[in-house]
């Protein structure tokens, strides 16, 4: 009979930092099992932008928490994330000038690297977007994107070298209990028995917990970026809060760039093409954005998915029907900056 101390359910980049905390806060048997191959969700298709400043402080906080362990190299180098410093503008036209300031401030005497523009400031300094509707922006210089896959990859493979059993290619099909109590997982390849899950499934987390009310929580959305070659590529990501279009250098001379699709419930089993319409209404709102916007090529993008909740700040909680079993899902396209404080909260509920 096969038992472990705790199973980690799902090798995407929020598992393998739950298990990375897990083992390093003491725990022996830890599993982590991933029904296909480590990467197989949102983490293997993600454009991986790490920056701070949010406009939900919560949401600010935890890709604090976040970034400081990857500035810091906690569990991974610059090297094994590929990081690249692009410096990165979150560009707000909702909330007032005096309302930016006190929540940059906010961030600054918790020790973020973050500086507030007003639009005269970010016109002279970043004269690539147009300013001409904002009431100014966050501008965080040290922010930028990583390979959010490589780092996955990077971080498993020290866990397995640390001793954490690491399965692919083996499927959870069910959460054991007795009398409300967690007691092992019934898998494709045999029952383990343990006191304590961790669900880090992404978008298949509500699928395994059909039967409790937190699955309604866990919705499946769809998320789709576009690449293109744009004549003045920018070097600095942004995100532009009027209408959440996003974007970041791609590569070299390339640039990602996305908006919000509004599909939900999708079948996570199937990925499929990108849709042309969506790409449409991103380089039709892209356009108003960029300066020189003149001659764009596109060279497709990606569709795929992730699992949101509602607030967007994922939920982090033991199952009240499951005792002993965590849900850490719902990171609504954010999950890649949060990923190590995710770890460090399952951690806290454990102990
Ligand atoms: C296109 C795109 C762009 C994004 N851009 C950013 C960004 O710029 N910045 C950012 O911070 N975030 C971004 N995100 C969001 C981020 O990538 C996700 O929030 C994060 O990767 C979620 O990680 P996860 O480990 O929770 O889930 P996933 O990566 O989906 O991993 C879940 C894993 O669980 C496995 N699994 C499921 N069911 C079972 C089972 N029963 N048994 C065993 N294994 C199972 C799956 O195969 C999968 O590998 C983006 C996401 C997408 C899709």
């Amino acid at each position: 009979m096969k038992t472990m101390d705790v199973v980690v359910i799902g090798g995407g980049i929020i598992g393998a930092f739950v298990a990375c905390k897990l083992n390093k806060s003491g725990i022996k048997k830890i599993a982590l099992l991933e029904k296909l191959e480590i990467g197989n969700g949102a983490t293997g298709q993600s454009g991986g932008i790490v920056r701070v400043y949010h406009s939900d402080p919560l949401l600010s906080d935890l890709a604090l928490e976040g970034f400081k362990e990857y500035q810091a190299e906690c569990d991974l180098s610059e090297q094994e994330c590929a990081f690249t410093r692009t410096g990165f503008l979150y560009m707000e036209s909702v909330h007032e000038f005096a309302d930016l300031q006190r929540e940059c401030s906010r961030l600054l005497t918790n020790g973020a690297a973050i500086e507030i523009l007003s639009a005269q400031e970010g016109a002279s300094r970043f004269p690539e977007f147009k300013w001409n509707d904002l009431n100014g922006a966050i501008y965080e210089p040290d922010a930028g994107y990583m390979d959010p896959l490589l780092a996955t990859k990077a971080l498993t493979r020290k866990l397995a070298n640390r001793g954490v059993e690491l399965y692919e290619g083996i499927e959870v099909y069910e959460i054991l209990q007795e009398q409300g109590q967690t007691i092992g997982v019934r898998t494709s390849a045999e029952t383990i028995y343990c006191p304590h899950v961790i669900i880090c499934a992404g978008a298949w987390s509500s699928a395994l917990l059909s039967d409790c009310t937190i699955s309604e929580r866990i919705r499946s959305k769809s998320i789709q970026f576009q690449i293109a070659k744009l004549q003045h590529a920018p070097r600095t990501g942004f995100i532009d809060s009027s209408m959440d279009l996003y974007s970041r250098p791609y590569m070299n001379d390339f640039t990602l760039i996305g908006l919000p699709v509004d599909e939900w419930d999708i079948d996570v089993e199937h990925r499929t093409s990108i849709d042309l319409g969506q790409e449409r209404r991103v380089l039709q709102a892209a356009s108003h954005r960029f300066s020189h916007w003149g001659e764009v090529s596109t060279y497709g993008g990606r569709k795929s998915f992730d699992a949101y909740s509602v607030g967007g700040c994922g939920i982090v909680e033991e199952i009240p029907e499951l005792k002993g079993t965590i849900i850490a899902s719902g990171f609504s396209g954010s999950g890649v900056k949060i990923a190590p404080a995710v770890g460090n909260r399952v951690v806290q509920l454990l102990s």
